[in-house]
């Protein structure tokens, strides 16, 4: 019995002092020398840096993957694409940031899409209508519901949880062009960040999709379509951690809740995926996304080619742009249309009237509303 004690007593003790070795660390300096203690770990170089080190780093590398690229050009009027979320929020403060320490000479604005998702979308407005107050940058709110007639919930209620996803999507990409387009911005810049990328990189090689990888590691995209208004990620370089520890340690007022709705489960395995290749080597982000850059497609190979859609004037691989379609099905009750086969798309389509000649249309039939452009 006092044998069995005494062994226990030394297991206790043994687990206690392992405790006490990794707690008790010798203060590590800053690795830059700049005589300050060290509070954190850089995950993308490993390097320990103190607080103000940790934000010069970052915000130089973003100043410089927008120089290096050459995003902006002065007098320019630049719209951030705004959702609340951390990545956009930090995004929206460096390029304030940044625009006054090294003069771009740029207009900011920050444009929101309110998808109209009850108890999330309502949520993170908010935050964003704080960040108008604490930047001091002008917001401008367009709803789908504006744009398409339709709210998310709407959606989701017709469609149920499986596709509504793509909706979304769908939708929100072109609602930021038309945005832009009644704001008359010159650019919009997004919060990508390099994980994202990295994510869909590797989205795009597991699907076979060479023209979007094509893309999707270009920090800047036009289209050929004069019309279009250029995007840009100055996070392209920018890891996701980087960005959260920055929110952190700046105490930036940012919205943290996932889409209540069903999120992309490809997406999540791809991002699973790869928050495990981070463990074992931190490099692998920037590294598929170098890899991504240096992938070139065959000459001779045919590769879709960008249109714009008979409807709406609007970028697309198809003669109707997805939004078009998708909204089509919505308006006629099937919101089948354009999820899965595309046989049945044409003869659909070709029901809708034709816009009046001169009328600028948002989308089937939603005119341009001088409203939408007042702030
Ligand atoms: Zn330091
Ligand atoms: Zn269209």
């Amino acid at each position: 019995m006092y044998i069995f004690l005494f062994i226990y007593r030394y297991i206790i003790l043994a687990k206690k002092q392992k405790h006490c070795f990794q707690y008790i660390e010798m203060p590590i300096k800053c690795n830059t020398g700049c005589g300050k203690n060290a509070i954190l770990k850089r995950p993308k170089t490993g390097h320990a840096l103190c607080k103000e080190c940790f934000f010069w780093a970052f915000e130089e590398e973003v100043h410089h993957t927008i120089t290096a690229a050459q995003l902006f050009k002065p007098g320019e009027y630049v719209a951030v694409a705004a959702s609340g979320g951390k990545d956009s929020t930090v995004l929206a403060y460096v390029m304030k940031l940044l625009n006054d320490r090294y003069d771009y000479g740029l207009k900011l604005v920050l444009l929101s899409i309110d998808e109209g998702i009850t108890g999330y979308r309502d949520d993170s407005l908010e935050t964003v209508k704080r960040n108008e107050q604490q930047y001091d940058i002008p917001l401008k709110i367009l709803s789908y519901e504006e744009l398409y007639g339709w709210t998310m919930d709407r959606i989701v209620s017709q469609v149920g949880r499986k596709n509504n996803c793509t909706f979304c999507g769908v939708f929100r990409r072109q609602a930021l062009d038309r945005g832009a387009e009644l704001l008359k911005v010159d650019k919009i810049v997004t919060g990508h960040n390099a994980d994202d990328i990295a994510e869909t990189v590797l989205m795009n090689i597991l699907r076979g999709d060479i023209a979007r990888l094509q893309r999707c590691t270009l920090i800047e995209t036009t289209s050929d379509g004069e019309e279009t208004i250029a995007r840009s990620k100055p996070f392209k370089y920018t890891y996701e951690k980087e960005i959260v520890m920055y929110a952190y340690f700046k105490k930036l007022d940012y919205f943290s809740t996932e889409c209540i709705y069903s999120p992309n489960a490809y997406r999540g395995h791809a991002r699973t995926h790869l928050k495990n290749l981070e463990k074992i080597r931190p490099t692998s982000i920037i590294d598929i996304i170098h890899s991504g850059e240096s992938l070139s497609v065959r000459e001779g190979v045919r590769m879709p080619s960008q249109m714009t859609c008979v409807r709406c004037g609007h970028i697309s691989s198809q003669e109707f742009c997805k939004a078009c379609v998708l909204l089509e099905g919505l308006n006629k009750g099937k919101p089948k249309l354009g999820i899965g086969k595309t046989s049945k798309i044409k003869e659909h389509m070709e029901t809708i009237p034709e816009p009046q000649k001169g009328e600028k249309t948002i989308l089937n039939g939603v005119k341009t509303d001088k409203k939408l452009l007042d702030f």
